[in-house]
């Protein structure tokens, strides 16, 4: 959806003047040629840009300075080649407002054994450079990730990777807009939560706007542009018979189509990057949003019902971490159980609204009651979800911060027809295992919405969290119960004292 080799990620090399003229054109080719390597590999999502080695004070806050201000610049990859006093880096990192990687490799990937001598020796002095400035992060308790290894090996730039994406959806939050259409749904905890602290930490703002303002942008959508609209249906999805021309339920799909063409007008007038709804305000609208929730969302933008504003904002993130890769990311819900000894998993849905980005084959575009909300009878996508590996997030308010939980789930791919349930669904086995995984979502807090993830692993999501600066609970194949119940508690002191 975003093409993210729009951003940058400047490569900064610090040095110092003690080894002479030579030796600094040495470090600066070897900086500019590992900068073009990775900016060139296929596995990395951004642009990497090569800037000239820094080597005083001045230079290293001025570039800091260009770094915090550059539109394009979404964070800085730093290595020592030598040795870079890090002293000269305290003014500079202190004004940093970007993510940060410390990338510990050396230009050498083997030690030259039969011609090794003082000169090499003084050139490729990141092992013990790279401690020096690694001191003076710690120092300054500033957030940032490490990666150790050779610049060409393939892990490095996956680890790489993974946080030039989480920077990606960073960037993306700072100054979002996201609109809400009513309130959270009524006494619901989890989804509500503190939109100042959110924006003051996040650099996303949440506002609301009336429904009948949405009502009227609808009203506005003329008949042309709701049967091309039919159109791209008919093309894309099998219409049940009664959406079809002539059906009896085909001015049903007229209302949807404008109901979508008149969200996306509104939140493209507005600059908005995603939206809430909630069935307990639909004021002046034929039906829920269904099928119009679903593309928007598959278009790119964040969603999520009943008012939950932060997992809307979630599943905008995570969609633009996941841009370029294969699979889709949707708002989803842990729905109902599948309890057989052995066989245990979970079944994610919501009332209408998975993202048609993670659907498995064609979906089918059906109308069908909603037990709840008291309007017509709202138009969806029904379709299955593939089997592999997969995440839930969520991010939850604990009053005194904010906290990311990922679990790493195992989806399975269907085996019965389920011809009743009509919604789009997916089944998964929570890891490690099911009575553990969801004991520890539930003693973390986590929320019943999440972000279902098909492309974005867990590196990323911590790593997102990290340049965030909020706690990050991962629940995966390692996690064991009396462990994580210590750590939340450790974590708890931790935040209060912080
Ligand atoms: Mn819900």
């Amino acid at each position: 959806m975003t093409d993210l080799k729009q951003f940058e990620v400047w490569f900064i090399t610090g040095s110092q003047h003690l080894y002479g003229e030579e030796t600094l054109k040495q470090v600066s080719a070897h900086a500019e040629e590992i900068s073009k390597y990775l900016n060139a590999s296929k596995a990395i999502s951004t642009s990497i840009v090569f800037k000239p080695i820094v080597t005083t004070p001045d230079e290293i806050t001025a570039l800091c300075r260009e770094v915090n201000a550059n539109q394009k610049c979404i964070g800085i990859i730093s290595w020592m080649h030598t040795f870079s006093p890090a002293k000269m880096w305290i003014n500079g990192l202190k004004i940093l407002q970007k993510p940060l990687l410390h990338l510990h490799t050396q230009y050498n990937r083997d030690i030259p054994w039969s011609s090794i001598d003082m000169d090499f020796m003084n050139l490729n002095q990141s092992a013990h450079g790279d401690r020096e400035f690694g001191f003076i992060v710690s120092r300054l308790r500033k957030e940032r990730k490490v990666v150790v290894g050779h610049w060409k090996d393939k892990d490095v730039i996956k680890n790489i990777d993974a946080w030039c994406r989480a920077a990606a959806g960073w960037n993306d939050w700072q100054g979002a807009k996201f609109v809400r259409f009513g309130d959270n749904m009524r006494y619901v905890a989890v989804t509500d939560g503190d939109k100042v602290e959110a924006e003051y930490k996040f650099g996303f703002s949440v506002n609301t706007h009336g429904i009948g303002d949405l009502v009227k942008v609808i009203n506005t959508i003329s008949d042309a542009e709701v049967d091309a609209l039919i159109k791209e249906y008919e093309n894309a999805y099998t219409l049940s018979a009664s959406l079809q021309k002539k059906g009896k339920k085909r001015q049903s799909l007229k209302d949807a189509a404008r109901i979508e063409l008149g969200l996306k007008a509104f939140l493209e007038d507005g600059n908005f990057k995603g939206f809430t709804d909630t069935f307990e305000d639909l004021y002046g609208m034929k039906q829920l949003p269904g099928i119009a929730a679903q593309r928007i969302m598959e278009a790119g933008y964040g969603f999520a019902g009943e008012g939950d504003w932060k997992t809307s904002a979630l599943v905008r993130a995570m969609k633009v971490m996941g841009s370029g890769l294969k699979g889709g990311n949707s708002f989803m819900e842990d729905y109902t159980y599948h309890f057989e000894p052995g066989n245990e998993m979970v079944l994610g849905a919501h009332m209408l609204e998975i993202c048609s980005s993670i659907a498995d084959g064609k979906p089918a575009c059906e109308i069908h009651p909603l037990g709840i909300g008291g309007k017509e009878d709202p138009v969806r996508l029904v379709f299955n979800v593939a089997g592999g590996n997969a995440l839930n997030a969520s991010i939850i308010d604990m009053g005194n911060r904010f906290r990311l939980l990922v679990n790493e789930v195992q989806a399975v791919k269907p085996k019965n027809k389920l011809p009743k349930l009509p919604v789009a669904r997916v089944l998964w086995k929570p890891l490690p295992d099911m009575k553990t995984g969801c004991a520890a979502w539930i003693y973390a807090g986590g929320a019943h919405h999440t972000c279902y993830s098909q492309n974005l692993s867990s590196e990323q999501l911590q790593d997102f969290a990290d340049i965030a600066g909020i706690e990050c609970v991962l629940i995966n194949r390692d996690t064991r119960l009396n462990q994580l119940r210590n750590e939340l508690r450790w974590s708890e002191y931790y935040c209060q004292n912080k």
